[in-house]
């Protein structure tokens, strides 16, 4: 009796809304700092809510197969998030954006076998959680592969590659035509009769697989961030058509709440990087760059370094110091050393700030998460376009293992690929520390002017240890 009051259908799209109204207010919620941990919480509370309403519908054929899965897939996904190292978290993001898609594109396709009869939506949705589906997994493959270094981070360009792209693009768009018409151009025109819904489902996904490497692979440098983001909104959207195929609400709700989340950040990547997303996908960004006269390894003068005790006795004297975290933060798990830094520095009578580049590291948000693990209250996190006007005013910049988001290249030198990229202006402070272990250049690939400078002074190392060196000076 309670078992079948469960399995009504009011009671499962009343429950499917209070899921997704929980969705829309975690999703408010992440966006401030000070309310985000709750609104992670919320989210999880409507996806449990979702799953479990799910669990009781009456169309569920296997539960053995669901519980097999849910074991297979939670122990692997246990395994990877206890073992994936902090840096590796952007692949992993990356993977699991592909896995998405290509969950999409399986659910699609198995209903595609399990039709009795042909119906225009349920073949227009399995068409297009197909076509995403596809493109979402082989991209987030080659974004996986690029961000782990598996593949070369530069660029691949070939002659004809916009043709080839636009040719499968009008391919694509034909057979999904033909797919929900039924009308099979090659049955008409060759008197292929074999030809059915089923082969023409094989080549939506190879050819949709195909799409996705040819739009992945000539993303390069700086504009990697832009395609994780929309990476994410896509599988989100085949989410979405998947949710239409099988008639699930809660999962056209929440596919297009991740596919419109991840357009708004692809948008602020793409404004963060001042490029067109048509720039970025077409633009080959960096292609070219090496013997440009930014070009890594190119010499653009001496370096000037300096040792932790000589950066201490300047850092005790100043009165305003900014700091600006970068992947190098990441790598070497800076941020409590940064923060106990800030602490002292602060104790010392300095006032000091944070700026973070909404591209800095190597996923979206990665410099808050760490900021924000080691309790740096977001009261003294400022934004790039409100620090960059007073920077002359400020003593000191330390840069922590960040490159290409300080790169002065970006307004300096025309011939620049980067050249147009609002940066964080620390050239501009009286001095920069930079903290990084060598003159290598950063994700983009590129030298910075900024280690030449006259005002700039390097700590060469480890920047956890470098910084580690400042507290213990201070200290002391
Ligand atoms: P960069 O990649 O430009 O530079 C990081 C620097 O950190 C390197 O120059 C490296 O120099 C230094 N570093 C590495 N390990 C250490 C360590 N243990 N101690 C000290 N320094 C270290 O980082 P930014 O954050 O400035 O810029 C991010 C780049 O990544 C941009 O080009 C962005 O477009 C791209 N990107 C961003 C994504 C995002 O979503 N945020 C996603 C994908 C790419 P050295 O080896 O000499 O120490």
């Amino acid at each position: 009796m309670i078992l079948e009051a469960l399995q009504n259908n009011t009671f499962i799209n009343l429950s499917y809304i209070l899921a997704s109204v929980l969705f829309i207010f975690g999703l408010k919620m992440l966006s401030s700092p000070d309310t985000a941990q709750r609104g992670n919480f919320v989210s999880s509370l409507g996806m449990l809510l979702a799953v479990v309403v799910t669990l009781l519908s009456k169309e569920i054929v296997s539960f053995q197969f669901i519980f097999l899965g849910l074991i297979g897939g939670g122990a692997v996904g246990a395994i990877a998030a206890l073992r994936i190292k902090m840096t590796s978290m952007p692949e992993l993001v990356a993977l699991l954006n592909g896995f998405g898609g290509a969950s999409s594109l399986l659910v699609a396709s198995a209903e595609l076998f399990a039709l009795t009869t042909s119906n225009l939506v349920a073949m227009i949705a399995i068409g297009i959680a197909t076509i995403i589906g596809g493109v979402t997994f082989s991209g987030s493959l080659i974004a996986f592969g690029k961000l782990s270094e598996i593949m070369p981070g530069k660029p691949y360009l070939f002659i004809g590659q916009k043709i080839l792209t636009g040719l499968i693009i009008l391919l694509l768009l034909l057979l999904l035509f033909q797919f929900c018409s039924g009308i099979f151009f090659a049955e008409i025109l060759f008197g292929f009769d074999w030809i059915n819904e089923q082969y023409a489902l094989i080549l939506l996904i190879a050819l949709s697989l195909l799409l996705g490497i040819l739009l992945a692979i000539p993303i390069g440098g700086a504009d990697m961030p832009v395609i994780i983001a929309l990476l994410n909104s896509y599988s989100g959207l085949a989410a979405c058509a998947a949710g239409f195929v099988i008639g699930n609400n809660v999962l056209i709700v929440a596919g297009s709440l991740v596919g419109a989340s991840g357009l708004i950040l692809t948008n602020i990547m793409c404004k963060a990087m001042n490029r067109s997303l048509l720039n970025v996908l077409f633009g080959g960004f960096g292609a070219t760059d090496s013997s440009s006269s930014s070009g890594e390894g190119k010499v653009q003068g001496d370096v000037k370094p300096i040792n932790i005790a000589d950066s201490y006795l300047i850092l005790e004297a100043a009165s305003s110091v900014l700091i600006v975290p970068g992947y190098g933060m990441a790598v070497s798990q800076a941020q409590h050393s940064v923060r106990e830094l800030g602490e002292l520095l602060q104790d010392n009578g300095c006032e000091v700030k944070y700026a973070i580049h909404p591209v800095a590291g190597r996923m979206p948000g990665h410099m808050n998460v760490l900021l924000a693990e080691a309790n740096v209250s977001y009261d003294v996190l400022v934004e790039p376009q409100d620090v960059n006007p007073i920077m002359d005013t400020i003593d000191v910049c330390i840069v922590i293992g960040a490159n290409d988001v300080v790169n002065p290249d970006a307004r300096e030198d025309e011939s620049s690929p980067i050249y147009g990229m609002p940066v964080i202006e620390v050239d501009r402070a009286k001095t920069v520390f930079v903290l990084k272990r060598s003159m290598a250049s950063g994700f983009a690939g590129i030298q910075n002017s900024l280690f030449f400078k006259q005002n700039t002074r390097m700590l060469f190392g480890d920047a956890k240890e470098s910084v580690s060196g400042l507290v213990s000076e201070f200290k002391s």
